[in-house]
């Protein structure tokens, strides 16, 4: 049910409504509560009707009337199109997104209410690794450029991830392109097993995430690379962070004298203790020469491109 209101939500936006009719095959037990939670809210029922298709009538809405404790919407034109209703076709619920996202919010183990932060997308909280997670209700009619602003904003670690039904291939770009990652909500919201509430899958959360390349862990002089780690001695780490502060320039290549700053030693020498450092944490000679590469003449650089190194403090 919970999966039917986000579809909604996807598709109509925040003016979305549940009507009557397509609510009824779910009344029961599980509608109570959500209406209990206020997940939904019970609209003043339908005094009007749409008209037939295509009709000439001059109205605007076909009145309805009771008959008995049915009802009815007519025609004015042709009585074969008038439609007979029940009580419950003409019952509206509106979905309360608040406490909806709230129980998302909830579910993912966040402690503070979520905050709409932009038309349509909803911080559902921050992950202990200091990823903001979001909630989009339609990533299709999003106001891009300022959602980029204010999730850069508000998160300090720049990691973010947006949960949303049904992301187009152009949203994929335009979040991949802004480095914002991307979690279908189907994976990641689901119904508890007694269907009552739901359950928020923290690892189809991670799974979503692109992962870096080259991790760099500063105050540990350590980095993690297809799937090694090797930590480097205090004396020789500098030159690793002088290739790493190159690799985020347009020029990636750092030249020999670029390196031989941080010592009194000859870049050649300096880069074999890196590689060597390396190969005593377990990388091969190949690993050492691509992760750490040489240009010709020119200097040193690192193989991995700036955006897929992760680098924390
Ligand atoms: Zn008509």
């Amino acid at each position: 049910m919970i999966t039917t209101l986000l579809k909604l939500l996807n598709d109509a936006g925040d003016t979305a409504v549940l009507s009557g009719s397509a609510a009824r095959p779910n009344f029961g037990r599980v509608f109570d509560r959500l209406l209990k939670a206020r997940i939904l809210v019970e609209q003043a029922s339908l005094e009007e009707w749409d008209l037939c298709n295509g009709c000439e009538c001059g109205l605007l809405a076909r009145p309805v009337r009771s008959e008995g404790d049915r009802f009815r919407a007519d025609c004015p034109l042709d009585a074969n199109r008038d439609v007979g209703l029940e009580r419950d076709d003409l019952r509206v619920f509106e979905i309360g997104i608040a406490v909806l996202m709230g129980e998302i919010a909830t579910a993912a183990g966040f402690d503070q209410p979520p905050v709409e932060i932009i038309k349509g997308v909803w911080c559902l909280g921050e992950t202990r690794s200091g990823r903001g997670i979001y909630y989009g209700l339609n990533l299709a009619s999003l106001d891009r450029s300022s959602l980029i602003a204010i999730i850069r904003q508000s998160n300090k670690t720049g990691r973010a991830t947006i949960i949303a039904q049904n992301a187009s291939p152009a949203s994929k770009q335009w979040l991949q392109e802004a480095g914002i990652d991307h979690a279908k909500a189907d994976d990641v919201v689901k119904p508890a097993e007694n269907r009552l509430g739901l359950v928020f899958d923290h690892q189809a959360l991670d799974a979503a995430m692109s992962i870096p390349e080259l991790v760099v862990r500063l105050e540990a002089a350590q980095i993690e690379w297809q799937g090694r780690s090797a930590t480097f001695s205090h004396q020789i780490f500098p030159v690793f962070q002088r290739l790493l502060e190159k690799a985020g320039s347009r020029d990636a290549i750092a030249s020999g004298p670029f390196l031989e700053d941080t010592s009194g030693r000859e870049a050649k020498d300096l880069i074999r203790e890196l590689r060597d450092q390396m190969k005593t944490a377990g990388f091969s000679d190949t690993q050492s020469k691509s992760l750490i590469k040489t240009a010709r003449n020119r200097g040193y650089f690192l193989g991995v491109d700036a955006e897929n190194i992760a680098v924390i403090g």
